[in-house]
């Protein structure tokens, strides 16, 4: 469910025209719409009304301060995995009381930040991990709050890619190894341990791997407290997928997941957290895009567009499908053909899609690529010397440019000439 839906012969995001944007910033840009940030975090939330929760949106699913700020306002806290994701959300008004920091590589400077803000919790991933954030701690006199991430070995059923919770995965700690491990925890000066932490995978589209994994965590966090140890948070990672193409089987419900978690966290009175990214901002972002040349090939169609695979590299990372669809509404007659939706850029790769079914379109005209709020400006680069491109939300019937294009200024001058070829 989202809000960009074509009103009189155009598509709108919620109440703005979106070819009057793309005439206002240009094209491509992405375009975020705040009703549906808004729906995706309360039904998300609101599923685990009654449970002692904390649900931490993951800010790189969509980095952007005025995404992360209109989610903090609905009570979101964030799940980080840098120093700058850390500087971001307390920027964007997250209190550091809701910020929880996962990833396998935190370094020592970036232990450092997040304790002096005193973030909620630690997700820690190995033993020299530990081992460094109770250094760190120590060096600073305080009690760094930890949960271990255990791997559970379980199978997400997700692109390769996207996999976290198997065995041969680079995240968590050996489901064999946990008890350990927590007892190093347990007598390391600079440590609290607070909790366990588990995330298996993201776009995971069945609830089966999620209650492998969820019921082997219910049973450590039993193990784990009677070996003696405080287990008070369980953090239950992200992953939830979101429907992509029409059509497709619907990934479960926000309800289903929760009814699920209900039954398996039943009885350990733990506090919930969760850590959702695609979920509440994969449909509420599209990347508009326009034709620059209709090209006939040997034997297919391509429509070469302005937006490239440095604008939004899943499709050519992970095979993903985007919808692509007319901003101008297609004639109820109109003739579908199929083509290949590709970029500038200089690689077989740049390639959104082929075979694709679409309506008649024409240089000049624009398209949406949709379902591309996660994991889209986040994962974009500058390759062929492309700037940034800009980032608009949407609010009801007002808009405003959340990043502005990048400038060719702002790309090249980046760079700095060595003396020996400076012009003498
Ligand atoms: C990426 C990630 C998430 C978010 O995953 P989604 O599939 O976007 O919900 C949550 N937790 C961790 C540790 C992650 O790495």
């Amino acid at each position: 469910m989202d809000h960009f839906n074509y009103k009189d012969g155009v598509l709108h995001a919620e109440d703005v025209s979106i070819p009057a944007l793309a005439t206002s910033v240009g094209t491509p840009f992405y375009c975020y719409s705040t009703a549906t940030l808004t729906r995706h975090y309360n039904v998300f939330a609101d599923a685990f009304a009654g449970l002692d929760t904390l649900v931490c949106f993951s800010v790189k699913s969509n980095s952007n301060l005025a995404v992360i700020k209109t989610l903090g306002n609905l009570g979101a806290g964030a799940d980080i995995v840098s120093e700058g994701e850390l500087r971001r959300a307390l920027l964007a008004g997250i209190p550091a009381e809701r910020i929880v920091y996962s990833g396998v590589g935190k370094s020592r400077a970036e232990m450092h930040s997040a304790l002096e803000a005193g973030i909620h919790q630690f997700n820690v991933e190995s033993e020299p991990e530990l081992a460094a954030l109770d250094e760190v701690a120590c060096s600073m006199n305080v009690k760094a709050p930890v949960a271990l991430r255990i791997n559970p070995d379980v199978d997400a059923g997700t692109h390769a890619k996207i996999s976290t919770g198997k065995a041969e995965n680079k995240f968590g700690i050996p489901w064999d190894e946990a008890r350990r491990v927590y007892g190093l925890a347990a007598k390391a000066r600079g440590i609290e341990i607070v909790g366990v932490d588990v995330h298996i995978g993201s776009q995971i589209t069945d609830l089966f791997p999620f209650e492998a994994a969820f019921k082997r965590v219910a049973e450590m966090v039993v193990t784990l407290r009677g070996d003696g140890h405080t287990i008070r948070n369980v953090d239950l990672g992200g992953g939830l997928g979101i429907p992509y193409a029409r059509g497709n089987e619907p990934p479960p419900a926000p309800h289903e997941y929760a009814e699920l978690i209900r039954k398996i966290a039943s009885g350990l009175d733990v506090h919930l957290i969760f850590e959702p990214g695609r979920m509440i901002t994969g449909n509420a972002g599209i990347l508009v895009s326009s034709l620059i040349y209709c090209k006939q090939g040997t034997d297919r169609q391509f429509l070469i567009c302005d937006a490239a695979m440095n604008d939004l590299i899943r499709p050519a990372l992970y095979d993903a499908w985007h919808e692509i669809i007319a901003v101008k509404e297609p004639a109820p007659n109109a003739e579908f053909s199929a083509a290949d939706v590709v970029g500038p850029v200089c690689e077989s790769g740049d390639t959104f899609a082929s075979a694709r079914s679409l309506p008649p379109l024409a240089a000049g005209d624009q398209i949406a690529m949709l379902s591309a709020g996660a994991y889209g400006a986040v994962q974009s680069g500058t390759y062929n010397s492309r700037p940034l491109i800009a980032e608009v939300l949407v609010d009801g019937d007002k808009w405003a440019t959340v990043r502005p294009r990048q400038t060719l200024e702002d790309l090249i001058g980046l760079d700095r000439m060595p003396d020996w070829l400076e012009e003498g």
